[in-house]
């Protein structure tokens, strides 16, 4: 493993600790899956590669484990934009860009984000996340038609 996903690992081990959540092995593993995989896997993705390692390891399991990672704040939920809900392990801001023809989700890192809230909104709600979703068709996509 390299200096970043050590410093996620170590990161991961402290939540777990402050939220007396048990580091099992199982669950060490799908958190070694998903900050590995830079595609933003599905629970059913992110299932199987799993399954390699722990064949009998449950979906419930995963599914469920997924989810604490969301609540504990060491993995990043996206909803809403393609048929199934993804994960994925960087849990800092970045943009994403979603194919609508393949569903890949690209991250984008290196362009600041510095999105103003419009005042309409901030003066009546308090906004705890902002996120930004650019749609179209990716270069693999349009090079096939
Ligand atoms: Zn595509
Ligand atoms: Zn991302």
């Amino acid at each position: 493993m390299d200096t970043k996903s050590n410093q996620l690992m170590e990161q991961f081990k402290q939540k777990c600790r402050e939220e007396n959540f048990k580091i099992t092995p199982q669950r060490t593993v799908i958190y070694k899956e998903l900050i590995r995989s830079t595609d933003h896997p599905d629970v059913e993705t992110l299932y199987n590669r799993v399954q390699e390692v722990f064949p009998n390891i449950s979906f419930d399991t995963v599914y469920r484990t997924l989810s604490f990672f969301y609540d504990i704040g060491v993995a990043e939920i996206i909803d809403g934009i393609c048929p199934t809900r993804r994960y994925e392990g960087n849990t800092t801001k970045h943009y994403h860009y979603l194919c609508t023809q393949c569903n890949r989700i690209m991250d984008f890192h290196d362009i600041p984000f510095d999105y103003e809230i419009p005042g309409q909104i901030k003066n009546q709600f308090s906004v705890s996340n902002v996120r930004i979703v650019f749609e179209g068709i990716c270069s693999n996509c349009r090079d096939k038609h």
